[in-house]
């Protein structure tokens, strides 16, 4: 597999005078030949045993996104094939997720389960074909007859068995009248192929467990590579888009239609999405659930589409970030700096800038009179006029960022220190006169300044420069606030291949700093009481939203991303 990890250079919007991608090629093709007409129609098929993440993000975008693009259909369906690993709750949320994307499947929503009795009519008939048969191999026989990629298989010894013994034991497999695993119903093909999957696969096992839909109505289930393209075809599918680990399967795919002599669509597989410092599995999103390395499925550190919605993702900057990234044959892995430049643009001109301090440190003007208040007038977002003014109060005492004070700096630090002069955004120039340490620690609990009153901020009277700019709010003013600041969940990249390594290396590339907390922030009194999923720009800081963990007194930011953008650098090199 590639791992170079990929710098595309794309437009945002997808331009009709852009070259089509291959898969739009192939349904031009096949509107040119007319081969299923006119239609366009593709389904977006999760299996209900997880919640979404961002690489099923790039399959809704891509299925729903052609539908739309060429006035088709898209359908949502349900692939609920295996019981033992299924749940409406994730029924649920996989629709919450779909909808809050932007997409619609209409009243197209289907569950492979529905099927459950036509696919079982069907396979009668492919019984009746001779082309499936009832097996009695243990699971353990059956892989050995298999074979190998180099060696061909071994016909099982229940191969031939007649049209109508398998026909009473598939009725009996149905009826339950044998132990979970002791049968099961494979389709005759090939057992020397060189494709592993055409070596008679199964097609049927018996299961018994609860389904979440049909309750105890069945204890033989069709395997996923059997009920696919027969829930495909039953929905006029035309083109059937899965990832590349499919296909090898395709062949099975094309032969189970055939075979059954239904309707036939097509399989076409692109490749999926890895992101660094990111792992996509379900199976191991599910472990940092469960084994509580994270608060949920939701956890605004979790690649999951609620947890990119907690984190403050927008649906828009999502859906533009499957755009850049395109769709290809060969597998790759992004740059997870691509995502995050997505939601830095859509915020840039969307979000309001306001001020908060996380960390605070007193300031006092010593010449600012006491009980004095000024309402400053300040943009909300000087790159979107549209967003209006506001008043931010200014008075004699504020809150700056420890950060943005050193009392022996460094070269080249630009913020306040004794004797040195900077400007309080949208307000006055402040020079720091004096600091006040604490007798037991040392600890310089605040800093005193004056401030010059002929500098307000655009008076235009005395234009002095100075190099720092320091954000701040005023202390009586200001609401205590809790922020929670992210970092990657894994240090390292973990994709597909990292899957089958032992399961102690993916909990060895946790990052045991990706979250902090911090309790004693204070933000500008005009977004005390926001709404959760409200955004904004933090000044220096970064971008946040409103956590739903927000109390009456407390509101909670996560930072979503912070302002440096390591990916615009990428792409000017
Ligand atoms: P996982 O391996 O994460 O459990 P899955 O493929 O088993 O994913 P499904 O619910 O079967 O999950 O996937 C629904 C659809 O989403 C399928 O068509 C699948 O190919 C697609 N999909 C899943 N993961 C990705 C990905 N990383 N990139 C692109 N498409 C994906
Ligand atoms: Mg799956």
């Amino acid at each position: 597999m590639n791992n170079e990890v990929e710098h595309i250079d794309k437009e945002p919007d997808s331009n009709p005078a852009m070259p089509a991608n291959f898969i739009e090629t192939i349904i031009n093709e096949d509107l040119k030949t007319g081969k299923y007409g006119n239609r366009v129609h593709t389904r977006f098929p999760p299996e209900p045993n997880g919640y979404l993440h961002i690489g099923h993000a790039k399959s809704i975008c891509l299925n729903f996104g052609l539908a739309l693009k060429y006035g088709g259909k898209c359908n949502l369906r349900f692939d609920d094939t295996n019981p033992t690993k299924e749940d409406v709750e994730y029924v649920d949320s996989i629709q919450e997720d779909v909808k809050w994307l932007g997409f619609d499947w209409e009243d197209r929503k289907f569950y492979a389960s529905d099927y459950f009795e036509k696919i079982y009519e069907l396979t009668v008939e492919l019984i009746k074909k001779g082309k499936a048969f009832v097996c009695d191999l243990s699971a353990e026989e059956t892989r050995q007859y298999r074979g190998t990629l180099t060696e061909p298989g071994k016909e099982s010894p229940y191969r031939n068995r007649s049209v109508e013994e398998n026909l009473e034991l598939f009725e009996k497999m149905r009826a339950g009248e044998f132990a979970e695993g002791a049968r099961v119903l494979r389709a005759k093909i090939d057992m020397s192929s060189p494709n592993l999957n055409m070596r008679d696969p199964v097609l049927y096992r018996i299961v018994r467990t609860r389904h979440h839909r049909t309750g105890d109505n069945w204890c033989i289930y069709p395997m996923y590579d059997y009920a696919h393209p027969i829930s495909d075809s039953l929905e006029g599918v035309t083109h059937s888009i899965c990832t590349l680990e499919f296909e090898d399967h395709r062949p099975l795919y094309d032969w189970t239609l055939a075979n059954l002599g239904i309707y036939q669509c097509q399989q076409i597989e692109f490749a999926r999405l890895n992101l660094t410092n990111t792992i996509m599995s379900k199976r191991y999103l599910r472990r940092l659930v469960e084994e509580g390395y994270v608060s949920g499925w939701d956890d605004p550190r979790m690649p999951t589409i609620s947890g990119l919605r907690r984190r403050g993702y927008t649906p828009e900057s999502i859906r533009d970030f499957c755009d850049r990234i395109g769709v290809a044959k060969s597998n790759s892995t992004v740059d997870v700096a691509l995502l995050e430049h997505c939601i830095r643009e859509d915020l840039n001109t969307n979000a309001p800038r306001v001020m908060a301090v996380l960390k605070p440190l007193k300031l006092i003007i010593d010449n600012y009179p006491a009980g004095q208040v000024e309402e400053l007038v300040t943009e909300n977002n000087p790159e979107n006029p549209d967003m209006g003014s506001r008043t931010i109060p200014f008075s004699r005492e504020l809150y700056i960022e420890q950060d943005d004070f050193m009392e022996n700096p460094p070269k080249k630090y630009f913020r306040l220190t004794p004797g040195a002069e900077v400007r309080l955004k949208n307000a006055y120039l402040v020079k720091c006169e004096h600091v006040v340490k604490s007798e037991e620690t040392g600890e310089i609990l605040e800093v005193h300044c004056t401030y010059d009153p002929d500098t307000k901020s655009g008076s235009g009277t005395v234009s002095r420069k100075v190099k720092g700019v320091l954000h701040w709010v005023s202390a009586a003013h200001a609401a205590p606030a809790e922020v929670r600041l992210y970092d990657y969940l894994l240090l390292n990249n973990q994709d597909q291949e990292d899957e089958e390594k032992e399961v102690k290396d993916f909990v060895d590339t946790l990052n045991v700093n990706s979250i902090e907390v911090l309790k004693n922030c204070m933000v500008e009194p005009s977004i005390k009481n926001s709404r959760p999923g409200s955004r904004f720009q933090f000044l220096r800081n970064g971008y946040f939203v409103v956590d739903r963990d927000s109390g009456a007194d407390m509101p909670v930011f996560n930072r979503i991303v912070s302002l440096k953008d390591s990916w615009a650098k990428i792409e000017k090199k």
